[in-house]
């Protein structure tokens, strides 16, 4: 006797749990299956309403903050000499591990930078210098996310001013004038030397802290913003720059103007007010022009110093502060000078390119906006400009493509012709294709997309592409250039089903790519978090019953590396079945007597296994839900028969 109860308890709990798995089943099976046929059929009949948008960034990474330069700089004026301390704050964005820093030093070309100790987190470090590259060996290995501390101390004098940097007239120009990081991409630092063909200058956005010591009778031209000055110490400051560059002169008189929020002041010497206020109003209607065309101008203050004269450059555009050499620092020559100059504002200080190997993307569009503007403004001077900057078409058919990097040329008249001119003809081009609303819309989400990062080449024409996607902009791309990515012409990218369905238990989703590309990535999220990375269509199974009821999101993006992303997006409804209480009555219930409460406190309604929700308006859907809720009913009521058979065998 002491027995058969006990066996009772465990035969009952056996089949309880028996019911428990079968409905569990039930419930799972059900919509899955109906699921796959309805999107069978809408995939097959290719009427499943895609909505496809512009591919947007990927998810924020976590935050690497930007490096950090805390530089001490000592200035003898007299003797154009500085004595340096930097300290470089650095944080490894990966994805590799690092043994070393890199830096770019373009005065070593001039013989202007003498290191005389290196120190990563105070640790003695043996600097390898190659040219204009300087190698910092860590003193430990700095894994993703880690942060060091790289303190380099250094002196120079600067060399006679080549028109944009170092030193004549009592006017030194410090720009490009300190080791500056290399960019890192995919874990590889990117090395170049010192050429004087172009801009060799490559970096990616950083933040300043900086304090010069100098004679108190100087006046300092930033890139920056003076956060005090105390009698022969400046504290400047700025964020997200380029580069930091500063004009240092005791000849210096100012003009300056409020534009909005921006202070722009012009820096010059010799009775070269005419010029200094052509420059200033030049600077403001440009600023207005790029600003309701393009986007605000990025930086709090900009600052146009009067350069020495002589020396192979014109001028020069830095973060927030561009030089004009002296013989071209007249009201006529001015006009076209600072529209150009104010323009890499956009592109070069806020939208970064590689200088070194695709310098089209900042020169030749800093060309054709400024030739836009300049036309608008000045229709009278426009032809006499248009002659030394512009090109058409027909100019550029013997001409090199535009894809050529500044190594690729030995001679400056040619790499202006190149880069500069047809790229003037080229986003004209493209300009008249697409339609002027829509190309400087694109200009916007490119300046809004890529602002203080770098852009690649197929960043830039695929967003002119996809802001006019009717429009043939693939023949003028190769007709200027010959990137291979250019073959690639289609992407396509589905979600199976259709968007505000509810799902429940495991959904299984097809994912569909077609690409012209061999390279293409398929990344797929639920909610913003990755679920998978994959090359070719895939089907993914989301298990909603560990979602929250409401709208989900599943988000595929397809990028083939080249000209083409694409993001497409399937919103869906989930909402857990509720528990509903047992059938108290049914026609084929009626046959068995409903067990008494203590008899069977396994049955009650709290402890039975969930069953599926309500149908709902999806007709598979509802249908998978009438038959497991059928199931349930029969298993439910046949349970509660064969338990009370076993109870009636065991009295
Ligand atoms: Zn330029």
């Amino acid at each position: 006797m002491m027995v058969t109860p006990g066996l009772a308890q465990v035969v009952r709990r056996l089949f309880v749990l028996f019911l428990a798995v079968m409905c569990l089943l039930v419930a799972a099976v059900a919509p899955q299956a109906s699921y796959r046929a309805l999107l069978g059929t809408n995939v097959a009949s290719g009427s499943t309403p895609i909505s496809q948008t512009p591919a947007s960034q990927g998810r924020a990474a976590p935050a690497i903050p930007r490096p950090h330069y805390r530089m001490a700089i000592a200035v003898d004026y007299e003797k154009a000499f500085l004595n340096v301390t930097q300290a470089v704050e650095f944080t490894n964005p990966g994805p590799v591990t690092l043994s070393s820093l890199v830096f770019h030093v373009a005065p070593a070309a001039f013989n202007a930078f003498t290191l005389s100790s290196a120190t990563d987190f105070d640790v003695a470090v043996q600097p390898v210098q190659d040219g204009t590259i300087l190698e910092i060996p860590l003193s430990q290995a700095l894994p993703p996310g880690a942060a060091t501390t790289v303190t380099l101390r250094w002196w120079g004098k600067l060399p006679v001013s080549n028109g944009r940097y170092g030193a004549a007239d009592g006017v030194l120009l410090l720009t490009d004038w300190y080791p500056i990081l290399a960019v890192l991409q995919d874990g590889v630092w990117e090395r170049h030397q010192y050429t004087s063909i172009g801009d060799a200058f490559f970096e990616d956005v950083a933040d300043y802290d900086v304090t010069v010591t100098a004679p108190p009778t100087v006046t300092i031209a930033t890139g920056g913003t003076q956060v005090s000055r105390n009698d022969g110490q400046w504290v400047l400051h700025a964020e997200n720059a380029r580069d930091f560059a500063m004009g240092i002169s005791s000849h210096f008189q100012t003009l300056s103007r409020k534009v909005d929020n921006v202070t722009v002041t012009v820096f010059y010497y010799g009775d070269r007010t005419e010029a200094a206020k052509a420059s200033l109003d030049v600077a403001e209607q440009a600023m207005r022009w790029y600003g309701r065309h393009i986007g605000p101008y990025p930086f709090p203050a900009l600052s146009i110093v009067q350069a020495p004269p002589g020396g192979e450059h014109t001028a020069q555009e830095h973060t927030g502060l561009f030089t004009l050499r002296s013989d071209i620092f007249t009201p006529a020559a001015v006009p076209i000078y600072v529209a150009h100059e104010l323009a890499h504002a956009w592109f070069f200080a806020s939208v970064g390119n590689d200088q070194i190997r695709q310098p089209w993307m900042d020169e030749g569009l800093v060309d054709s906006v400024s030739l836009d503007f300049f036309k608008e403004t000045y229709p009278r001077e426009f032809p006499a400009v248009w002659g030394t900057w512009g090109g058409s078409w027909d100019d550029f058919k013997d001409t090199l493509p535009m894809n050529r990097g500044i190594f690729d040329f030995n001679n400056g008249s040619v790499y202006f012709f190149t880069v500069y001119r047809q790229g003037a003809a080229f986003f004209a081009a493209v300009r008249e294709a697409m339609g002027d609303q829509a190309y400087w819309k694109a200009l916007q989400t490119y300046y809004q997309q890529y602002a203080f990062k770098i852009a690649r080449p197929q960043d830039l024409l695929r967003t002119l592409r996809q802001a006019a996607p009717q429009a043939d902009l693939l023949s003028i791309f190769r007709r200027f250039f010959d990137y291979p990515f250019l073959k690639y012409a289609n992407l396509d990218l589905s979600i199976g089903g259709n968007d505000g369905q509810i799902w429940q238990g495991p959904v299984a989703v097809p994912i569909s790519v077609s690409a012209d590309s061999p390279t293409c990535t398929v990344s797929v999220f639920l909610d913003g978090e990755p679920i998978t990375t994959t090359n070719h269509a895939v089907t993914i199974t989301i298990d909603t019953a560990s979602l929250r009821d409401g709208q989900h999101v599943i988000v595929a993006r397809a990028d083939d590396a080249g000209l083409n992303q694409v993001e497409v997006r399937r919103a869906f409804q989930v909402q857990q079945p509720t528990p509903t209480p047992l059938p108290t009555a049914t026609p084929t219930a009626t046959a068995i007597p409903a067990p008494s409460p203590t008899a069977t406190p396994s049955l009650t309604p709290q402890a039975t296994p969930v069953a599926p929700a309500p149908a709902t308006a999806v007709p598979p859907e509802t249908g998978g839900k009438v038959i497991g809720g059928l199931i349930l009913a029969a298993l439910v009521l046949g349970g509660i028969g064969l338990t009370l058979r076993w109870r009636a065998r065991l009295r």
